[in-house]
């Protein structure tokens, strides 16, 4: 199957031709194959999943059954590659606002000041990959291959060059056939087999920082209150280190429809029984949850999930590494996902081989694989130490493999500051959920406008206690509390997993 143009390595190719494979049909691979069509003239993706017809959950991306939110640096990678793609997405109901509230976070703190956004779009992360794939492969040089399982790559005799994959295709028969390409790229997911299938080629195997972070989720589909009062898009209750584990979000997503997911953090995990899931809720940190869906309609089960550690493997560090073969999203950096930025840290992926590949153009560099899992460790490294600080605020908890970077303890009391601050300031409260959004890196929370606020903050906050407290007490205020607790509690229907 398909064939090998050896004398087009990257470092001599001047145009577009040759071969790309992607291992993985998910969002990282299905982005990173995007990139691949403006450099190869066949691009493969292969999928050991059998892709849906229509957009629903599948069983190789069974995270789809929680809650998904892309932020923002994710949907300019992703608007860029596909242009149009999210007004498609609007067309087919994806939840929109214009000059409003959109998602609003509250944390030990309390609630960030919200601000109006001038746009915010949410929708499952099912549509938005099925939207993604569809683009594809209405494309003459995009194939997919289905129900198909990579096993092992295929390397030239002395190794050094990846050539093709090995698959096996799933199935009563089991059928095994090779495939090869002038490129392979394995986005397939944070159980990537990279580290194994190196090592059988002679390889090292990558070094690893982990974090047991124990989390655990419960997801279900509401139906949306009607008259339910228009105050924002989704809400998002984080953990309280050292107080309670537990945190919820609700989000808005395509027609009418509420993903409701209660989470928690170092190895508490929520229930999935209809009682301890309301429990769950009823215990968070702020009644507003509960309250918003004990009136609504279910529309589904509930179901949960599992994410006992993270990690991050550095493939940069490698000191040998075979041409033509890179790895991207979850398989290199598989983040909190209680951060939401999974698929963002995917597109940075695909964002990273695109400017690497048009450097390429005109570079010509021999180790140019070696290069692109630099750069992307690069793109990766803020968004792995924003995610890890919060998970180390937790005893147990524990970071393995690296030493946690100088200053790391005290920039976590700083970020503690700027929470704090962001509670009565919207200016910090925005500035902060840029870094959430990671359109800004860590370091913007420290530029002298920003840094002065907080300051200034914390300084009244000393000198003043009484100004800690403010109007920002919950996701809604006590009069509309009031008004939810006077309507009924929406008796559990007898779901037909209708989403
Ligand atoms: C519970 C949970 C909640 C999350 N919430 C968010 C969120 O709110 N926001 C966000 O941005 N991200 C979130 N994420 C992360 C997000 O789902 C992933 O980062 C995103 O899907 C990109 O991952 P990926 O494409 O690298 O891998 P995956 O989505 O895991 O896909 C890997 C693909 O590779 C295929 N595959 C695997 N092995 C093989 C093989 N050997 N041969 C062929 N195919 C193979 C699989 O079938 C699958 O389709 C969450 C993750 C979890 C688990």
């Amino acid at each position: 199957m398909g064939t090998h143009s050896q004398d087009q390595t990257l470092s001599t190719r001047t145009h577009k031709n040759g071969h790309a494979l992607v291992i993985g049909g998910s969002i990282a691979g299905l982005l990173a194959a995007r990139v691949l069509t403006d450099y190869f003239d066949q691009v493969t993706i292969i999928d050991r999943d059998v892709f849906p017809e229509t957009p629903t959950h599948r069983k190789g991306a069974p995270q789809s059954h929680h809650t998904h939110g892309l932020s923002g640096r994710g949907k300019v990678i992703i608007d860029a590659l596909f242009p149009g793609i999210f007004a498609d997405l609007r067309a087919v109901g994806a939840d929109t606002i214009h000059d409003k509230v959109a998602m609003v976070m509250v944390s030990s703190f309390g609630m960030l000041a919200p601000f109006n956004v001038r746009e915010s779009m949410r929708f499952s992360r099912y549509l938005l990959e099925w939207h993604l794939r569809e683009r594809l492969v209405q494309r003459s040089d995009v194939q997919t291959l289905s129900n198909c399982e990579v096993t092992e790559l295929l390397a030239t005799s002395d190794h050094t060059r990846i050539v093709g994959v090995k698959l096996r295709e799933r199935g009563l028969e089991g059928r095994r056939t090779t495939l090869t390409a002038d490129f392979v790229v394995d986005a397939s997911g944070r159980n990537s087999k990279t580290p194994q299938w190196l090592t059988a080629l002679g390889y090292e195997t990558p070094p690893v920082d982990s974090v047991n972070s124990g989390l655990g989720y419960a997801s279900r589909f509401y139906e949306k209150p009607e008259n339910f009062p228009d105050v924002w898009q989704g809400i998002f209750i984080l953990p309280r280190p050292r107080q309670n584990p537990r945190a919820g979000t609700i989000a808005m997503i395509e027609n009418n429809v509420w993903h409701v997911t209660l989470s928690g953090v170092a190895g508490h995990y929520p229930p999935t029984d209809e009682e301890g899931f309301l429990q769950w809720a009823r215990d968070l940190p702020d009644p507003g949850l509960y309250e918003s869906i004990r009136i609504a309609k279910p529309l589904t089960t509930i179901r949960g999930y599992r994410v006992l550690e993270n990690h991050i493997r550095h493939y940069e560090r490698l000191k040998r590494w075979p041409a033509g073969f890179i790895v991207l999203g979850d398989a290199v950096c598989a983040l909190n996902p209680i951060r939401g930025q999974g698929m963002a840290a995917g597109a940075i992926g695909a964002d990273t081989l695109n400017m690497c590949l048009r450097e390429q153009q005109r570079l010509s560099r021999t180790t140019f694989e070696q290069h692109f899992q630099l750069q992307l460790a690069r793109a990766l490294t803020d968004p792995w130490l924003f995610a890890l600080g919060e998970d180390l605020r937790w005893p147990d908890v524990t970071l393995h493999g690296a030493r946690l970077p100088i200053g790391f303890e005290l920039w976590q009391r700083y970020l503690d500051l700027v929470l704090q601050s962001a509670v009565q300031d919207p200016e910090i409260s925005k500035a902060y959920m840029e870094v959430y959004g990671m359109l800004a890196p860590q370091s913007s929370l420290a530029r002298p406008r920003i840094l002065l606020r907080v300051l200034g903050a914390t300084l009244k906050h000393m000198l003043i206690p009484s100004t800690l407290t403010t109007n920002n007490t919950g996701v809604l205020s006590a009069e509309t509390l009031a008004q939810l607790h006077a309507r009924p509690t929406r008796l559990i229907a007898n779901t037909g997993e209708t989403v």
